[in-house]
């Protein structure tokens, strides 16, 4: 069977909404077969039902990402259902802010629990599968507070740091394998995860972006989906910043 008439299969964490629910519709667009996940059912099924009424393809899988085993027990399941699996888009996360001096041991390894531990987790899981398939695509979601820092956010810029270091060295471990490993760091986007901040901050985030607003999900996706296709197959080990020209780095 030649490439281009595999349908392949991907799974995007935090695809009940915000910017993992905007990558899972842009990728069934693009042809794939998109495995939504997240804890919330209710609204990974709304999801599933608009790309399916847009012709795409997709189902749901529910999953907390701070579950090793709920992450180990997914990726195999989608293995076995499936009988592939091609791309994976490490997208979930969550932040629990507080300034250092405040900050909890909880808030710190909550966050480095679901926004770094899963993600070694889901990648090693998924690396068998790719391999068997000769073809994979891995984008993890960092953010620009893990490449400038951010006061208040130590444990998220922790977090999404180690993300970028790890996915070097997956890229390099697994180049070799046609497996390519990248990361997006967005800016400030408007979801759920933005929403809360007083408008004083996303007046000022204005400011410090080149492109004087916050980005819309559909832009996270755009770059998400480069990177997970057959076009991007020499790209690797990178961490791209979509965030309106704040950082320029
Ligand atoms: P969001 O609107 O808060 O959505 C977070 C998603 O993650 C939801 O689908 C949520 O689903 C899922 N999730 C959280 N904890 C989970 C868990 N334990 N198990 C399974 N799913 C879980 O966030 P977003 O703004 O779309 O952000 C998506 C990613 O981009 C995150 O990694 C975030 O750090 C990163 N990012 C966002 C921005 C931004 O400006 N928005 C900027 C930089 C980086 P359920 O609640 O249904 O489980």
């Amino acid at each position: 069977m030649a490439d281009q008439d595999i349908q392949r299969v991907a799974i995007v964490t935090g695809a009940s909404r915000g910017l993992g629910a905007a990558t899972a519709k842009h990728l069934a667009a693009d042809g794939r077969h998109v495995v939504c996940v997240a804890r919330n059912e209710a609204k990974l099924n709304e999801v599933k039902a608009e790309i399916e009424s847009a012709g795409g393809s997709a189902s749901v899988a529910t999953c907390d990402i701070a579950s090793q085993e709920s992450i180990e027990g997914l990726i195999d399941g989608v293995f076995k259902e499936r009988g592939r699996l091609d791309i994976l888009v490490n997208n979930a996360g969550i932040t629990k802010d507080n300034l250092l001096l405040r900050m909890t041991d909880e808030e710190f390894d909550d966050v480095i629990q679901t926004n770094l531990r899963s993600v070694f987790v889901a990648c090693r899981a998924a690396l068998k599968p790719m391999m068997r398939g000769k073809w994979g695509r891995i984008i993890n979601l960092g953010s620009v507070a893990g490449v400038v820092g951010n006061p208040g956010q130590a444990n998220y810029a922790a977090a999404k740091a180690g993300l970028a270091g790890f996915t070097k060295c997956l890229a390099k471990e697994m180049g070799g394998k046609n497996i390519t490993a990248n990361v997006i760091a967005p800016g400030f986007i408007q979801t759920d995860m933005t929403d809360v901040l007083p408008d004083q901050i996303k007046e000022g985030v204005k400011t410090m972006t080149a492109l004087r607003r916050m980005g819309h999900p559909d832009e996270i996706a755009a770059a998400v989906t480069f990177l997970a296709s057959e076009g991007a197959s020499y790209v690797t080990g990178q961490v791209l910043c979509v965030d309106g020209g704040m950082t320029m780095c």
